[in-house]
């Protein structure tokens, strides 16, 4: 497995229920580094930017109206098979359907409100982590 990197959000309902700590707490458990991380208010612009591959969805408008709806914390995860580690650890877009023990399953309330994103390929992972964080914002620690 090579050496990746992917994005992470947490979403603005795990945000207000002061869940921060316990996703990043789960993330370094299982061996991923936090090598950048901030708080913002996506306007709606940007949320609407970092969603558009979704744009055709049918819940493009709620969800980027949900993004918007308070402060978000973005990261950025680093280890041997990031991408697919952090999906792991997130579980399944619907809580009802995430295994027991993810992130998603244990704490998000709906399938809109899921606590968290997560890269979902090593390119989308390269374009999310560039949508939100410069090179020289990155602290690379795992080499
Ligand atoms: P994931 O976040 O697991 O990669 P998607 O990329 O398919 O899932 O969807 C992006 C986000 O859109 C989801 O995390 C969730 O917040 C929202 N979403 C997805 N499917 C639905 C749906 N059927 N109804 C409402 N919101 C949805
Ligand atoms: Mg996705």
């Amino acid at each position: 497995m090579a050496l990746e990197r992917t994005l992470s959000i947490v979403k603005p309902d795990g945000v207000q229920k002061n869940l921060i700590g316990e996703v990043c707490r789960r993330f370094e458990s299982a061996g991923l580094s936090i090598v950048a991380a901030r708080m913002r208010h996506l306007t709606l612009a940007e949320a609407e930017g970092f969603y558009a591959v979704h744009k055709a969805r049918p819940f493009y408008n709620d969800l980027c109206k949900y993004m918007t709806s308070g402060p978000v914390f973005v990261q950025v995860l680093e280890g041997e098979g990031a991408v697919a580690r952090n999906r792991e650890i997130m579980g399944a877009t619907d809580p009802k359907k995430a295994d027991t023990g993810t992130i998603r399953a244990d704490l998000a309330a709906s399938i809109e409100e899921n606590v968290v994103h997560g890269s979902d390929s090593a390119e989308n992972a390269a374009q999310e982590i560039a949508y939100f964080f410069s090179v020289t914002e990155l602290y690379p620690r795992t080499r």
